[in-house]
């Protein structure tokens, strides 16, 4: 057939209806993404994406001068953002300020048109932000550390959750690591969530010192994993399922299925070019999160338990 040529000149394209300027400006070299690619990246994946980082305040990662360049983390509103990115009321220690939330399509793309890769959620809901609905365990190995040993983490954690009643599910960071992810209903409050996070860390490097920490310290990693427990705290974030990251070679955090765990080869398995291969296959947390536990009184009473011995 005829191939159809639209004059559009390039400095006019429009993504979710948000202008995107510049959209052949380079991003990330190796594979060459552009600025362009970016947007329709989060227009893609918007689908998947909102469903866990909707009614949540947001940290954007900024990256204007593209994924290699300087990066700089964004919570609050500022003038000249898209009218499509909102606000939500978050009380701080000094009062009420505003936070980024994206509700939609063009919120996600309004905020790639202003340079940013990474998407950062809170582990609570804009209507309910005193009782998450969300645990996250960030497997964060040391430097060098095999990524087999990260696999085996996340399995025998898994395999404690499951013994607390908690379900979980991992995500490919697109970094180094792993996040295992326990979908939860909003009722437990932050502090009890904290507690228990962190004593559930704790008991893992107690009973596993040459292979765990769960203290924040480089000191204590050397050929260990550090089980970040801190991301289960009001305000504390964790990057967002599908999102890009400002890593070499434009990798993407992916939620998996426990068996392709168990073969992938690193936390940057997927990327902005293969990511769109998944989407024909359900969602892995989209699954889980439409049946989210109770971090209640039972759950508590096992850890204790486990933990007294
Ligand atoms: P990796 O698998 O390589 O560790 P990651 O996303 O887990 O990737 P971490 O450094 O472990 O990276 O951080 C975990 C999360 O903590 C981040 O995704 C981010 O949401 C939050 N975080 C870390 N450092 C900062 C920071 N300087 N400012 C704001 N949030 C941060
Ligand atoms: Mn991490
Ligand atoms: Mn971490």
């Amino acid at each position: 057939g005829k191939k159809e040529t639209k004059m559009v000149r390039s400095d006019e394209l429009r993504v979710a209806g948000i202008r995107i300027s510049h959209p052949d400006r380079r991003i990330y070299d190796r594979p060459a993404v552009t600025k362009r690619d970016v947007a329709e990246h989060a227009e893609a994946l918007a689908p998947r994406m909102l469903r866990f980082l909707k009614d949540r305040p947001v940290s954007l990662l900024r990256c204007p001068d593209g994924a290699a360049g300087e990066c700089f983390f964004q919570k609050h509103r500022t003038r000249g953002m898209p009218a499509a990115m909102k606000t939500v009321a978050v009380e701080t220690k000094s009062g009420p300020e505003d936070f980024i939330t994206l509700p939609d399509v063009s919120a996600l793309v309004g905020a790639t048109q202003m340079g940013t890769l990474e998407f950062h959620i809170w582990g609570s809901r804009n209507r309910s932000l005193a009782r998450p609905d969300r645990l996250v365990f960030d497997l964060d190995p040391d430097e060098g550390l095999d990524f087999a040993h990260v696999r085996n983490a996340a399995a025998e954690l898994r395999g404690l959750l499951a013994d607390l009643g908690l379900p979980s599910v991992p995500m490919l960071s697109g970094g180094k690591g792993v996040h295992v992810i326990v979908p939860l209903k909003p009722k437990a409050e932050w502090e009890s969530v904290k507690l228990f996070s962190r004593a559930l860390a704790t008991h893992l490097a107690q009973e596993a010192p040459d292979r765990y920490t769960a203290t924040m310290a480089k000191a204590g990693r050397k050929g260990r994993i550090f089980i970040d427990w801190l991301r289960n705290d009001r305000g504390s974030t964790a990057i967002a399922p599908y999102s890009l990251r400002a890593r070499p070679g434009a990798p993407v955090a992916t939620p998996v299925e426990w068996d392709e765990l168990a073969s992938a080869r690193s936390g940057g398995d997927w990327t902005i070019r293969s990511i769109r291969d998944r989407l024909d296959r359900p969602c892995p947390l989209a699954e889980a999160s439409a049946r989210p536990a109770t971090l209640g009184r039972t759950v508590i009473g096992r850890l204790e338990r486990l933990v007294a011995g």
